[in-house]
């Protein structure tokens, strides 16, 4: 490892964009065009005017275009990335206890935060093995459930499916931050579902997107309104209101926005859901069955139901050093595709997010392939 081959990967090895990371993840770079192309229009004008808010406008009919919402659900932002979210929920979405699964990094910390929570009750969190992922139930005493789309941690993905036998009154909330917009989700299965616009919607942190049931809105102001504190960068009332106005409730970053919005114009005029989850999908049969038919890698969640068609965990043989691997590919100009660190596994860990081209993740396979040869 101290003295790593010097390794040239042929040019037919090296993918249109080297870009695997999961986030901030790949940028188009039509997007960036298209924002230096707005010239003084848009950046570095107030965020209060009608050329910003018209950019948030557009963003929130796209996002209701995209998921389909129906009636009534609300398309929701402001500042602080979906970290910010976890605190915005533990003041303003649970009532008294949530329900939290548990399977990584992402969803331990939302389950920390309502736990930490002084005005809560004791959180019930079901966990499961890293590489897989647990099942909710129903339990009357719980007011909010919690799942996480995509555990970016571990490359496992759950279906969101509203737990049988939970109460009419009970939230089911979604951090989707790596899976929305390259998974298939159907709105009647959530009141929120909440995310975060560096990962599957390439443009850059620092913002929160939440799209909200009536019931979780209802929700939201009977909490507000009741005796419990919350500090206003927290109340989702305060975004809520804020968001129905086209604006943020302090300044948000205007590039993120610009990019947010040009993505999920990109996503919607070539067919939606059906073209960003296909291009999902394809990329994860490329890799998934490159890994399975290889003789020193296998993908690592082990169930194929709970393989990630966004972020893909490969495990290598103890004989290959994978981080090898990962430094010879950014030598090469192909980045971040280095394991999840806590995680602390012999992988490398790929995202597949709408904008990666499926057929750069089929040259990726072969330059992995390339560097296995030569190194060992
Ligand atoms: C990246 C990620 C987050 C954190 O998002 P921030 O915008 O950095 O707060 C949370 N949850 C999941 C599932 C993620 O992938």
């Amino acid at each position: 490892m101290s003295d790593l081959p010097e390794i040239v990967l042929p040019k037919e090895l090296i993918p249109s964009d080297g870009r695997f990371g999961c986030g901030p993840s790949k940028v188009r770079l039509q997007t960036l065009d298209n924002l230096c192309n707005t010239k003084d229009s848009i950046l570095g004008t107030s965020h209060r005017q009608p050329t910003v808010k018209d950019l948030v406008s557009s963003i929130r009919g796209g996002l209701t275009e995209l998921f389909c919402l129906p009636e009534g659900y609300e398309v929701v932002l402001g500042n602080g990335g979906a970290t910010a979210f976890w605190d915005i929920a533990t003041f303003c979405l649970i009532d008294k206890k949530s329900q939290h699964l548990e399977f990584g990094e992402f969803s331990s910390k939302f389950a920390k935060a309502s736990k930490d929570a002084p005005h809560l009750l004791e959180p019930e969190v079901i966990k499961s093995e890293p590489g897989t992922h647990p099942l909710p139930h129903a339990n009357p005493d719980i007011d909010l459930y919690a799942f996480t789309h995509n555990e970016t941690s571990t490359g496992v993905s759950m279906e969101i499916v509203k737990p049988e036998g939970i109460s009419d009154k009970a939230l089911v909330a979604v951090d989707a931050t790596s899976g929305a917009g390259g998974l298939r989700v159907n709105s009647d299965q959530f009141d929120v579902y909440y995310f975060a616009p560096q990962k599957c919607f390439g443009s850059d942190g620092g913002l929160w997107i939440a799209l909200m049931s009536p019931k979780a809105v209802e929700r939201t102001m009977q909490i507000v309104e009741s005796e419990r504190f919350v500090p206003a960068f927290f109340d989702l009332k305060v975004a809520i209101e804020n968001s129905r106005l086209n604006q943020t409730y302090n300044t948000p970053a205007l590039t993120t926005l610009f990019m947010l919005n040009d993505q999920v114009n990109w996503m919607l005029s070539n067919g939606g859901m059906d073209f960003t989850v296909g291009r999902c999908d394809t990329s994860a049969t490329t890799i998934y069955s490159w890994a399975e038919n290889s003789d020193f890698s296998q993908p690592f969640v082990a169930n194929p139901a709970e393989r990630s068609h966004v972020v893909a965990t490969i495990d290598f043989n103890e004989e290959i050093d994978a981080m090898a691997i990962a430094k010879i590919l950014r030598k090469n100009g192909i980045v971040d595709t280095e394991p999840y660190r806590k995680l602390g596994r012999n992988q490398l860990r790929i995202a597949m997010f709408p904008s990666i081209d499926p057929d750069d993740i089929s040259t990726l396979c072969n330059a992995i392939d390339y560097i296995v040869q030569k190194i060992n």
